[in-house]
């Protein structure tokens, strides 16, 4: 097993980011910023934060991240969107007919708590992170919910009978912010995924869900080498 840091971006065009790369530090991982699409190469991981969806997609597409970002995602390397960057990685988004990334089987609404419910705490059971049992404080602000998932994807957590963290294969999404507090344990999912051990969809990065249960053996290292160059 190889020891060196594993470098995980931040898509730094606008929103949450420091918060990010701070988190990703703390779990060990080299955190960077991330402002051209030429320095996604340099990156195991990719997140991408909250924010303003809609500016933080047009500078996406205005800096000619798109195509490079579903390419390098196809290809194995793990993404993680939070709230805004749920958003931008899904599918489908309700009432809406543009996606931007469209890699994540996913519908969501956007700001689907309303404004009378702008923003709000609450504890949550979140899937497949360390200490299952022990509740996550989760920080929802103008926050987005799953609606509806395909078949390929593993619900890690439920607010209201609402999805409101998922993963599929190398990616991973939740409508709230985890960098907002000290709670490191999604961050730490998010790490273990990039660096492979966390990777149970059978060498499958898109299609593959996740099956309840353990990884399977020997798979790890296939998943990587999908999509490292290095
Ligand atoms: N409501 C925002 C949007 O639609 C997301 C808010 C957030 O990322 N905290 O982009």
């Amino acid at each position: 097993m190889q020891s060196k840091k594993p470098t995980v971006g931040v898509m730094a065009l606008q929103g949450a980011v420091r918060e990010h790369i701070r988190s990703l530090e703390d779990c060990g991982a080299r955190g960077v910023l991330v402002k051209y699409p030429s320095e996604l190469s340099l990156c195991d991981g990719l997140v991408i934060p909250g924010g303003e969806s809609t500016t933080i997609g047009r500078l996406m597409s205005d800096y000619g991240f798109v195509e490079e970002i579903r390419r390098l995602a196809e290809e194995g390397m793990p993404v993680y969107g939070t709230c805004a960057g749920l958003i931008l990685m899904a599918k489908r988004i309700a009432g809406e007919e543009r996606t931007l990334l469209g890699l994540m089987d996913v519908t969501v609404r956007r700001n689907a708590y309303g404004r009378q419910v702008d923003s709000f705490e609450t504890d949550l059971l979140v899937k497949d992170i360390e200490q299952e049992g022990r509740p996550f404080r989760a920080v929802f602000i103008r926050a987005p919910w799953i609606e509806e998932v395909g078949p390929g994807v593993r619900v890690l957590a439920v607010h209201r009978e609402r999805v409101v963290a998922a993963r599929q294969g190398n990616l991973l999404a939740t409508a709230f912010h985890p960098e907002l507090t000290p709670d490191r344990r999604i961050h730490g999912l998010f790490l273990r995924m990039v660096t492979g051990r966390g990777l149970s969809s059978g060498g499958k990065p898109l299609t593959g869900g996740l099956e309840e249960g353990s990884p399977v053996e020997g798979e790890e290292e296939k998943v990587k080498g999908l999509w490292k160059k290095k």
